[in-house]
Protein backbone atom coordinates (compact mmCIF):
# COMPACT_ATOMS: atom_id res chain seq x y z
CA UNK A 1 0.00 0.00 0.00
CA UNK A 2 1.28 3.57 -1.20
CA UNK A 3 1.86 5.85 1.55
CA UNK A 4 -1.52 7.80 2.08
CA UNK A 5 -1.36 10.28 4.64
CA UNK A 6 -0.50 13.66 4.15
CA UNK A 7 -0.86 14.95 7.63
CA UNK A 8 -0.76 14.54 11.36
CA UNK A 9 -3.75 15.40 12.69
CA UNK A 10 -1.51 18.37 14.35
CA UNK A 11 0.22 19.14 11.22
CA UNK A 12 -3.35 20.60 10.10
CA UNK A 13 -3.82 24.16 11.17
CA UNK A 14 -7.01 26.69 10.36
CA UNK A 15 -5.39 28.65 8.08
CA UNK A 16 -4.98 25.57 5.62
CA UNK A 17 -9.19 26.48 5.21
CA UNK A 18 -9.51 24.67 1.82
CA UNK A 19 -6.97 22.42 1.26
CA UNK A 20 -7.68 18.85 0.58
CA UNK A 21 -5.63 16.39 3.52
CA UNK A 22 -5.38 12.28 4.64
CA UNK A 23 -4.95 11.45 8.01
CA UNK A 24 -5.30 8.00 9.13
CA UNK A 25 -5.91 6.46 12.53
CA UNK A 26 -8.47 5.61 14.74
CA UNK A 27 -12.02 5.72 15.21
CA UNK A 28 -12.23 7.44 18.70
CA UNK A 29 -15.80 8.51 18.59
CA UNK A 30 -19.00 8.41 16.45
CA UNK A 31 -21.98 10.57 17.01
CA UNK A 32 -24.64 10.28 14.43
CA UNK A 33 -27.15 13.71 15.02
CA UNK A 34 -29.14 13.27 12.10
CA UNK A 35 -28.72 15.97 10.04
CA UNK A 36 -25.05 15.93 11.03
CA UNK A 37 -22.49 12.98 11.98
CA UNK A 38 -19.17 13.35 13.99
CA UNK A 39 -16.39 10.89 13.18
CA UNK A 40 -13.44 12.01 15.75
CA UNK A 41 -10.58 9.93 14.40
CA UNK A 42 -7.37 9.87 17.35
CA UNK A 43 -3.99 9.66 15.91
CA UNK A 44 -0.57 9.36 17.36
CA UNK A 45 -0.31 13.49 17.96
CA UNK A 46 -4.07 14.15 18.72
CA UNK A 47 -7.86 14.18 17.48
CA UNK A 48 -9.55 15.67 14.72
CA UNK A 49 -13.33 15.78 13.89
CA UNK A 50 -14.95 15.15 10.47
CA UNK A 51 -18.00 16.26 10.03
CA UNK A 52 -20.72 14.90 7.66
CA UNK A 53 -23.48 17.33 6.48
CA UNK A 54 -25.93 14.90 5.67
CA UNK A 55 -27.32 17.23 2.86
CA UNK A 56 -24.09 17.21 0.86
CA UNK A 57 -22.36 14.10 1.77
CA UNK A 58 -21.43 11.67 -0.65
CA UNK A 59 -24.74 8.61 0.51
CA UNK A 60 -21.21 6.06 0.09
CA UNK A 61 -18.89 7.91 2.36
CA UNK A 62 -21.93 8.46 5.07
CA UNK A 63 -22.62 4.65 4.77
CA UNK A 64 -18.89 3.92 5.68
CA UNK A 65 -18.84 5.64 8.43
CA UNK A 66 -22.49 5.64 10.26
CA UNK A 67 -21.77 1.40 9.84
CA UNK A 68 -17.76 1.92 11.34
CA UNK A 69 -17.42 0.48 15.03
CA UNK A 70 -15.50 2.73 16.99
CA UNK A 71 -11.16 1.71 17.12
CA UNK A 72 -11.66 0.55 13.85
CA UNK A 73 -8.69 2.18 11.74
CA UNK A 74 -9.58 4.52 8.93
CA UNK A 75 -7.97 7.00 6.22
CA UNK A 76 -9.89 9.83 5.77
CA UNK A 77 -9.80 12.46 2.80
CA UNK A 78 -11.06 15.46 3.21
CA UNK A 79 -10.95 19.30 2.78
CA UNK A 80 -9.55 21.48 5.84
CA UNK A 81 -12.62 24.11 7.45
CA UNK A 82 -11.60 26.49 10.12
CA UNK A 83 -14.05 25.68 12.46
CA UNK A 84 -13.33 27.32 16.30
CA UNK A 85 -15.26 24.68 18.20
CA UNK A 86 -13.26 21.94 16.98
CA UNK A 87 -10.26 20.29 18.86
CA UNK A 88 -6.91 22.34 16.85
CA UNK A 89 -9.50 24.83 15.29
CA UNK A 90 -10.28 23.19 12.51
CA UNK A 91 -12.29 20.47 11.23
CA UNK A 92 -12.34 18.15 8.37
CA UNK A 93 -15.01 18.20 5.61
CA UNK A 94 -14.78 14.19 3.99
CA UNK A 95 -14.99 13.39 0.23
CA UNK A 96 -13.64 10.02 1.02
CA UNK A 97 -13.08 7.65 4.10
CA UNK A 98 -11.45 4.19 3.81
CA UNK A 99 -11.74 1.20 6.26
CA UNK A 100 -7.99 -0.40 6.63
CA UNK A 101 -8.70 -2.46 9.84
CA UNK A 102 -11.90 -3.38 11.20
CA UNK A 103 -12.24 -3.55 15.10
CA UNK A 104 -14.47 -6.28 16.58
CA UNK A 105 -16.95 -4.69 19.56
CA UNK A 106 -17.14 -5.07 22.85
CA UNK A 107 -14.00 -3.95 22.97
CA UNK A 108 -11.52 -5.10 25.35
CA UNK A 109 -10.88 -2.01 27.22
CA UNK A 110 -12.11 2.03 26.82
CA UNK A 111 -9.52 4.21 25.34
CA UNK A 112 -11.56 6.92 25.76
CA UNK A 113 -10.58 7.64 29.42
CA UNK A 114 -13.93 7.93 30.56
CA UNK A 115 -14.00 4.11 31.71
CA UNK A 116 -10.89 3.69 34.65
CA UNK A 117 -9.49 0.04 34.18
CA UNK A 118 -6.60 -1.45 36.61
CA UNK A 119 -3.32 -1.98 35.61
CA UNK A 120 -3.45 -5.81 35.49
CA UNK A 121 -7.01 -5.28 32.59
CA UNK A 122 -4.39 -2.72 31.07
CA UNK A 123 -1.16 -4.92 30.73
CA UNK A 124 -3.03 -8.40 29.79
CA UNK A 125 -4.60 -5.65 26.65
CA UNK A 126 -1.11 -2.97 26.24
CA UNK A 127 -1.65 -3.04 22.70
CA UNK A 128 -5.16 -0.82 24.05
CA UNK A 129 -3.80 0.69 26.48
CA UNK A 130 -0.85 2.34 24.50
CA UNK A 131 -4.22 3.80 22.60
CA UNK A 132 -4.65 6.44 25.38
CA UNK A 133 -2.70 9.81 25.40
CA UNK A 134 -1.65 9.23 29.14
CA UNK A 135 -0.11 5.66 28.59
CA UNK A 136 1.64 6.61 25.01
CA UNK A 137 3.03 9.65 26.22
CA UNK A 138 4.86 7.66 28.95
CA UNK A 139 6.51 5.86 26.60
CA UNK A 140 7.23 9.03 24.49
CA UNK A 141 9.35 10.49 27.16
CA UNK A 142 10.86 7.42 27.77
CA UNK A 143 12.21 7.34 24.23
CA UNK A 144 13.29 11.27 25.08
CA UNK A 145 15.03 10.48 28.06
CA UNK A 146 17.49 7.56 26.22
CA UNK A 147 17.81 9.98 23.68
CA UNK A 148 19.24 12.71 25.80
CA UNK A 149 21.20 10.10 27.42
CA UNK A 150 22.88 9.19 24.38
CA UNK A 151 23.29 12.19 23.00
CA UNK A 152 25.24 13.03 26.57
CA UNK A 153 26.92 10.33 26.68
CA UNK A 154 27.89 10.94 22.89
CA UNK A 155 29.35 15.00 23.81
CA UNK A 156 31.05 13.50 27.25
CA UNK A 157 33.34 10.59 24.85
CA UNK A 158 31.50 7.56 25.43
CA UNK A 159 31.08 4.46 23.22
CA UNK A 160 27.65 2.72 23.31
CA UNK A 161 29.06 -1.02 23.43
CA UNK A 162 26.64 -4.04 23.64
CA UNK A 163 27.21 -7.33 26.00
CA UNK A 164 25.96 -10.67 26.32
CA UNK A 165 22.55 -11.21 27.70
CA UNK A 166 23.37 -15.29 28.15
CA UNK A 167 26.08 -15.83 30.58
CA UNK A 168 28.36 -18.55 32.22
CA UNK A 169 28.57 -16.86 35.19
CA UNK A 170 26.83 -14.97 38.54
CA UNK A 171 28.23 -11.22 37.92
CA UNK A 172 28.44 -10.86 41.96
CA UNK A 173 26.65 -13.32 43.73
CA UNK A 174 24.09 -12.52 46.22
CA UNK A 175 21.44 -11.76 43.67
CA UNK A 176 19.65 -14.24 42.13
CA UNK A 177 20.09 -15.29 38.60
CA UNK A 178 17.56 -17.28 35.98
CA UNK A 179 19.09 -20.59 34.73
CA UNK A 180 18.49 -21.53 31.05
CA UNK A 181 19.76 -24.40 28.90
CA UNK A 182 22.16 -23.50 26.86
CA UNK A 183 22.80 -26.83 24.70
CA UNK A 184 24.07 -29.28 26.70
CA UNK A 185 25.46 -26.78 29.38
CA UNK A 186 23.52 -24.45 32.09
CA UNK A 187 23.91 -20.52 31.78
CA UNK A 188 22.29 -17.45 33.25
CA UNK A 189 20.55 -14.43 31.96
CA UNK A 190 23.16 -11.64 33.09
CA UNK A 191 22.34 -9.84 35.94
CA UNK A 192 24.26 -7.01 35.14
CA UNK A 193 27.24 -6.01 32.09
CA UNK A 194 29.04 -5.62 34.79
CA UNK A 195 31.83 -7.45 34.46
CA UNK A 196 31.96 -6.92 30.51
CA UNK A 197 32.55 -3.22 30.86
CA UNK A 198 35.13 -3.50 32.99
CA UNK A 199 36.57 -5.77 30.34
CA UNK A 200 36.16 -2.95 28.01
CA UNK A 201 38.63 -0.87 29.95
CA UNK A 202 41.31 -3.11 30.57
CA UNK A 203 40.60 -3.05 26.05
CA UNK A 204 41.49 0.78 26.15
CA UNK A 205 38.13 1.94 24.95
CA UNK A 206 38.36 4.13 27.86
CA UNK A 207 35.26 5.34 27.97
CA UNK A 208 31.90 2.93 27.50
CA UNK A 209 28.02 2.87 27.47
CA UNK A 210 25.40 0.53 27.51
CA UNK A 211 21.54 0.33 27.59
CA UNK A 212 20.44 -2.89 27.96
CA UNK A 213 18.45 -5.45 30.11
CA UNK A 214 19.33 -6.84 33.05
CA UNK A 215 18.07 -10.24 34.85
CA UNK A 216 17.11 -10.31 38.15
CA UNK A 217 15.39 -13.54 39.65
CA UNK A 218 14.62 -12.22 42.91
CA UNK A 219 10.88 -12.64 44.24
CA UNK A 220 10.22 -9.43 44.86
CA UNK A 221 6.35 -8.12 45.09
CA UNK A 222 6.76 -4.02 44.95
CA UNK A 223 6.25 -1.12 43.46
CA UNK A 224 10.20 -0.79 42.36
CA UNK A 225 11.54 -4.13 41.09
CA UNK A 226 11.21 -6.33 38.03
CA UNK A 227 12.63 -9.27 36.79
CA UNK A 228 13.59 -7.37 33.74
CA UNK A 229 15.11 -4.24 33.76
CA UNK A 230 16.73 -1.67 31.75
CA UNK A 231 20.21 -0.31 33.00
CA UNK A 232 21.92 2.50 31.68
CA UNK A 233 25.28 1.58 32.61
CA UNK A 234 28.41 3.51 32.28
CA UNK A 235 32.37 2.89 33.02
CA UNK A 236 35.38 4.85 32.29
CA UNK A 237 39.29 4.82 32.66
CA UNK A 238 41.24 7.18 34.46
CA UNK A 239 38.59 8.65 36.38
CA UNK A 240 37.16 8.27 40.69
CA UNK A 241 34.25 7.50 42.09
CA UNK A 242 33.74 11.31 42.47
CA UNK A 243 34.50 11.85 39.02
CA UNK A 244 31.66 9.78 37.84
CA UNK A 245 29.14 11.04 40.38
CA UNK A 246 29.36 14.42 38.67
CA UNK A 247 28.78 13.02 35.24
CA UNK A 248 25.67 11.41 36.70
CA UNK A 249 24.31 14.43 38.56
CA UNK A 250 25.12 16.35 35.53
CA UNK A 251 23.72 13.53 33.16
CA UNK A 252 20.48 13.22 35.53
CA UNK A 253 19.93 17.28 35.07
CA UNK A 254 20.34 16.79 31.41
CA UNK A 255 17.35 14.52 30.89
CA UNK A 256 15.63 16.47 32.96
CA UNK A 257 16.07 19.42 31.25
CA UNK A 258 15.90 17.87 27.56
CA UNK A 259 12.18 16.41 28.48
CA UNK A 260 11.05 19.49 29.91
CA UNK A 261 12.14 21.07 26.29
CA UNK A 262 11.17 18.32 24.29
CA UNK A 263 8.38 17.00 26.03
CA UNK A 264 6.01 19.28 26.62
CA UNK A 265 2.85 17.96 24.89
CA UNK A 266 3.54 14.59 26.84
CA UNK A 267 3.98 16.11 30.05
CA UNK A 268 1.23 18.09 29.91
CA UNK A 269 -1.10 14.84 29.27
CA UNK A 270 0.27 13.43 32.17
CA UNK A 271 -0.58 16.42 34.42
CA UNK A 272 3.02 16.69 35.18
CA UNK A 273 5.41 19.92 35.50
CA UNK A 274 8.63 19.09 36.16
CA UNK A 275 11.42 20.40 38.61
CA UNK A 276 14.68 20.19 37.09
CA UNK A 277 17.15 18.66 39.43
CA UNK A 278 19.77 21.33 40.84
CA UNK A 279 23.32 20.36 40.48
CA UNK A 280 25.76 19.66 42.62
CA UNK A 281 23.51 16.96 44.29
CA UNK A 282 23.73 16.81 47.76
CA UNK A 283 26.27 14.02 49.31
CA UNK A 284 25.97 12.68 52.25
CA UNK A 285 28.10 9.67 54.33
CA UNK A 286 26.72 6.11 54.71
CA UNK A 287 27.11 7.49 58.69
CA UNK A 288 25.01 10.53 58.09
CA UNK A 289 22.57 8.38 56.41
CA UNK A 290 21.87 6.12 59.06
CA UNK A 291 21.98 8.83 61.53
CA UNK A 292 19.19 10.87 59.67
CA UNK A 293 17.13 7.42 59.58
CA UNK A 294 17.68 6.71 63.07
CA UNK A 295 17.17 10.15 64.14
CA UNK A 296 13.54 9.83 62.39
CA UNK A 297 12.65 6.50 64.56
CA UNK A 298 14.14 3.99 62.26
CA UNK A 299 15.61 0.49 63.26
CA UNK A 300 18.56 -0.09 61.49
CA UNK A 301 22.24 -0.65 62.11
CA UNK A 302 25.22 0.37 61.35
CA UNK A 303 26.44 -2.20 58.07
CA UNK A 304 22.92 -2.53 57.36
CA UNK A 305 21.65 -2.40 53.89
CA UNK A 306 19.14 0.75 54.01
CA UNK A 307 15.54 -1.03 53.95
CA UNK A 308 12.86 0.73 51.70
CA UNK A 309 11.40 2.59 54.57
CA UNK A 310 14.65 4.13 55.71
CA UNK A 311 15.65 5.08 52.05
CA UNK A 312 11.71 6.66 52.04
CA UNK A 313 12.41 8.61 55.71
CA UNK A 314 15.83 9.49 54.57
CA UNK A 315 14.42 11.01 51.10
CA UNK A 316 12.04 12.96 53.27
CA UNK A 317 14.52 15.10 55.14
CA UNK A 318 16.63 15.78 51.92
CA UNK A 319 13.38 16.31 50.22
CA UNK A 320 15.81 16.09 46.29
CA UNK A 321 17.63 14.00 44.73
CA UNK A 322 21.03 13.17 46.84
CA UNK A 323 24.14 10.77 46.66
CA UNK A 324 25.02 8.08 49.77
CA UNK A 325 29.15 7.74 49.66
CA UNK A 326 31.32 5.50 51.54
CA UNK A 327 29.66 2.52 51.70
CA UNK A 328 30.59 -0.26 54.63
CA UNK A 329 32.86 -2.57 52.09
CA UNK A 330 31.11 -5.99 53.16
CA UNK A 331 27.59 -4.71 51.93
CA UNK A 332 29.03 -3.38 48.34
CA UNK A 333 30.02 -6.17 45.38
CA UNK A 334 33.72 -7.28 45.47
CA UNK A 335 34.97 -4.97 42.46
CA UNK A 336 34.29 -1.94 44.96
CA UNK A 337 37.37 -0.10 45.77
CA UNK A 338 37.89 0.03 49.41
CA UNK A 339 39.48 2.66 51.25
CA UNK A 340 43.51 2.97 51.73
CA UNK A 341 43.34 4.04 55.18
CA UNK A 342 40.20 2.92 56.68
CA UNK A 343 39.10 -0.58 53.96
CA UNK A 344 36.00 -1.10 55.66
CA UNK A 345 34.60 1.64 54.00
CA UNK A 346 34.51 1.60 50.29
CA UNK A 347 34.31 4.21 47.01
CA UNK A 348 30.87 3.43 46.58
CA UNK A 349 28.23 5.40 46.28
CA UNK A 350 24.57 5.30 45.50
CA UNK A 351 22.42 8.03 43.69
CA UNK A 352 19.01 8.19 45.29
CA UNK A 353 15.53 10.03 44.43
CA UNK A 354 13.65 11.23 47.42
CA UNK A 355 11.69 7.60 46.80
CA UNK A 356 13.99 5.59 45.92
CA UNK A 357 17.92 4.19 44.97
CA UNK A 358 18.36 5.31 41.43
CA UNK A 359 21.64 4.53 40.85
CA UNK A 360 24.67 2.16 42.51
CA UNK A 361 28.36 2.89 41.37
CA UNK A 362 32.00 2.97 42.82
CA UNK A 363 35.99 3.74 41.71
CA UNK A 364 36.43 -0.24 41.05
CA UNK A 365 39.13 -2.51 41.89
CA UNK A 366 42.18 -2.50 39.75
CA UNK A 367 44.89 -4.88 41.10
CA UNK A 368 44.30 -8.01 40.21
CA UNK A 369 45.70 -9.75 43.91
CA UNK A 370 43.12 -7.20 45.45
CA UNK A 371 40.47 -8.23 43.11
CA UNK A 372 40.92 -12.02 43.56
CA UNK A 373 41.17 -11.86 47.45
CA UNK A 374 37.79 -9.61 47.73
CA UNK A 375 36.39 -12.21 45.71
CA UNK A 376 37.02 -14.76 48.24
CA UNK A 377 35.97 -13.04 51.26
CA UNK A 378 32.73 -12.39 49.65
CA UNK A 379 32.11 -16.50 49.14
CA UNK A 380 33.35 -16.80 45.46
CA UNK A 381 34.59 -19.00 43.98
CA UNK A 382 37.44 -17.02 42.56
CA UNK A 383 37.67 -19.46 39.36
CA UNK A 384 34.22 -18.96 38.11
CA UNK A 385 35.94 -15.27 37.41
CA UNK A 386 39.11 -16.45 35.39
CA UNK A 387 37.86 -15.03 31.76
CA UNK A 388 37.85 -11.65 34.07
CA UNK A 389 40.48 -11.68 36.36
CA UNK A 390 42.58 -12.16 33.65
CA UNK A 391 42.24 -8.66 32.17
CA UNK A 392 43.33 -7.51 35.60
CA UNK A 393 47.34 -8.77 35.00
CA UNK A 394 47.86 -6.99 31.57
CA UNK A 395 47.63 -3.60 31.94
CA UNK A 396 44.23 -2.37 34.09
CA UNK A 397 43.71 1.09 34.01
CA UNK A 398 42.28 2.58 37.52
CA UNK A 399 38.32 3.06 36.30
CA UNK A 400 34.76 4.00 37.74
CA UNK A 401 31.80 3.47 36.32
CA UNK A 402 27.49 2.82 37.53
CA UNK A 403 24.64 1.68 36.69
CA UNK A 404 21.25 4.03 36.47
CA UNK A 405 17.85 1.58 36.33
CA UNK A 406 15.58 3.18 33.39
CA UNK A 407 12.37 2.34 34.44
CA UNK A 408 13.26 3.91 38.47
CA UNK A 409 14.31 7.10 36.61
CA UNK A 410 11.17 7.25 34.59
CA UNK A 411 8.71 6.80 37.25
CA UNK A 412 10.55 9.17 39.68
CA UNK A 413 10.74 11.92 36.78
CA UNK A 414 6.48 11.19 36.08
CA UNK A 415 5.41 10.43 40.01
CA UNK A 416 4.29 7.22 38.80
CA UNK A 417 3.94 4.58 41.77
CA UNK A 418 3.97 1.31 40.05
CA UNK A 419 6.88 0.42 38.08
CA UNK A 420 4.82 -1.38 35.98
CA UNK A 421 3.72 1.21 34.49
CA UNK A 422 6.54 2.34 33.22
CA UNK A 423 7.32 -1.23 30.84
CA UNK A 424 5.43 -1.87 28.01
CA UNK A 425 5.37 -5.52 28.49
CA UNK A 426 6.81 -5.80 32.60
CA UNK A 427 8.29 -9.05 33.73
CA UNK A 428 7.62 -9.71 37.80
CA UNK A 429 7.10 -13.07 39.49
CA UNK A 430 3.59 -13.36 37.95
CA UNK A 431 3.94 -11.76 34.62
CA UNK A 432 5.21 -13.64 31.87
CA UNK A 433 2.62 -12.36 28.94
CA UNK A 434 1.91 -10.47 26.94
P1 LIG B 1 17.58 -2.26 45.24
O1 LIG B 1 18.43 -2.27 46.47
O2 LIG B 1 16.69 -1.05 45.15
O3 LIG B 1 16.86 -3.55 45.00
P2 LIG B 1 20.03 -2.86 43.90
O4 LIG B 1 20.98 -2.14 44.78
O5 LIG B 1 19.85 -4.32 44.05
O6 LIG B 1 18.59 -2.14 43.99
P3 LIG B 1 21.86 -2.47 41.73
O7 LIG B 1 22.38 -3.85 41.57
O8 LIG B 1 22.66 -1.48 42.49
O9 LIG B 1 20.39 -2.57 42.36
O10 LIG B 1 21.48 -1.94 40.27
C1 LIG B 1 21.70 -0.59 39.83
C2 LIG B 1 20.38 0.09 39.52
O11 LIG B 1 19.59 -0.71 38.62
C3 LIG B 1 19.48 0.27 40.73
O12 LIG B 1 19.84 1.43 41.45
C4 LIG B 1 18.12 0.39 40.10
O13 LIG B 1 17.89 1.69 39.58
C5 LIG B 1 18.22 -0.56 38.92
N1 LIG B 1 17.66 -1.88 39.30
C6 LIG B 1 18.32 -2.89 39.88
N2 LIG B 1 17.52 -3.94 40.11
C7 LIG B 1 16.31 -3.59 39.64
C8 LIG B 1 15.05 -4.26 39.58
N3 LIG B 1 14.88 -5.49 40.04
N4 LIG B 1 14.01 -3.58 39.01
C9 LIG B 1 14.16 -2.33 38.55
N5 LIG B 1 15.33 -1.65 38.58
C10 LIG B 1 16.38 -2.27 39.13
MG1 LIG C 1 22.34 -0.69 44.36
Amino acid sequence: MPMIRTHYSTQITPDMNGHSVTICGWAHEIRDLGGITFLVVRDREGLVQVTLFKKTIDKNVLETVRNLSRESVVAVTGNVKKEAKAPNGYELVPTAVTVLGKADSPLPMDTTGKVDADLDTRLDVRFMDLRRPYTQSIFRIRHLILKSIRRFLDREGFVEITTPKVVATATEGGTALFPITYFEREAFLNQSPQLFKQLMMSGGLDRVFEIGPIFRAEEHDTRKHLNEATSIDIEASFLDNEDVMVILENLVSHVYQSVADEGANNLKSLGVELNIPKTPFKRITYDEAIGIARENGEQIEWGDDLTTESEHSIGKTIGEHYFITDWPTKIKPFYAMPYENKPELCRAFDMMHPRMELSSGAQRVHSYELLRSRITEQGLNADGFEFYLKAFRYGMPPHAGWGLGAERLLMTMLGIENIREVVLFPRDRKRLSP
